[in-house]
């Protein structure tokens, strides 16, 4: 890699994410839970009685009869930020392969937040909110991120061209590079990551994401209610909470 290559860097303020196949629909939901009187039937039955299928999608939700809602798989290409991958992967339920920073060269791809991202947090741990900051503060945040990234690419470079190890220049990149995995998930388990990753005032119980991170989850939402518009429908109104 020469020098060259180093100024070469990316500045991004949004995240990538891909649906890269599925086996996730209402009927796997219905059949799983019919599956001890009715067995494979109930797959025609969405069709046959739409009504009825919405009625016990809605009465599995309400009564936090979970499993039916984990006989589903989604997986998930996702380019994000190191920092929001660190929150992803505490989410247990999914299944994860990410990029190699000891195998390849990280490319130079670094998050900037957008102007609209506020930056200012006020109030007490918990109960935090986020205010848009001064226009002071919002150059302060594009000039420093900017300048740190590219000094410690740089310095990654360096190690390289001298002959260290990947596993070891890569000790010098921060937590604004973005990296990219696959992320493999079953309905119930999403559930559980949107209840907790976007914020709703109407939840019935609020949660308070990190912006970056919930704009992973509000994609992963508006491919997941394409997939299972009923289900997605009583998580709603459900008051979003995981079955
Ligand atoms: C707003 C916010 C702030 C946060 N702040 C912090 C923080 O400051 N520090 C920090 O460390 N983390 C923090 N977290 C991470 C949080 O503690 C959880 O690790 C993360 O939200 C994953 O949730 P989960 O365990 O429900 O998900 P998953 O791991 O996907 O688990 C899903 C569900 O499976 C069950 N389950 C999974 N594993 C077990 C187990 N071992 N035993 C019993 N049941 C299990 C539980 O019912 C769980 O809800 C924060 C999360 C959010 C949303």
């Amino acid at each position: 890699m020469s020098q060259n290559e180093a100024t070469e860097i990316q500045f991004r303020s949004d995240v990538t994410v891909e649906l890269i196949k599925h086996a996730a629909s209402d009927a796997d939901v219905l059949w799983a839970a019919r599956v001890s009187t009715k067995g494979e039937s109930s797959l025609e039955e969405i069709q046959a009685d739409p009504e009825r299928s919405r009625g016990l999608i809605n009465f599995l939700m309400r009564d936090r009869h979970g499993t039916p809602f984990e006989h589903s798989s989604m997986t998930f290409y996702v380019r994000a930020p190191i920092f929001v991958f660190r929150e992803f992967m505490r989410h247990r339920t999914f299944s994860y392969n990410e990029e190699s920073g000891r195998y390849r060269t990280l490319e130079p791809v670094f998050y900037v937040p957008a102007p609209g991202r506020k930056l200012v947090q006020i109030g007490k741990p918990g109960k935090y909110e986020f205010v848009d900051g001064t226009e002071e503060q919002r150059s302060l945040v594009a000039e420093t991120t900017k300048e740190s990234y590219r000094q410690a690419y740089r310095a990654y470079v360096e190690m390289l061209e001298a002959g260290v190890a990947r596993e070891v220049a890569r000790t010098v990149l921060p937590v604004g590079l973005y990296s990219s995995m696959y992320a493999t998930c079953n309905a119930r388990a999403l559930m559980n990551f949107l209840s907790l990753r976007t914020r709703r005032e109407d939840s019935a119980f609020p949660s308070f994401p990190q912006h970056e991170i919930e704009m992973v989850a509000e994609k992963m939402e508006a491919i997941w209610a394409e997939l299972m518009p009923l289900t997605h429908a009583a998580f709603q109104s459900s008051g979003r909470v995981c079955p």
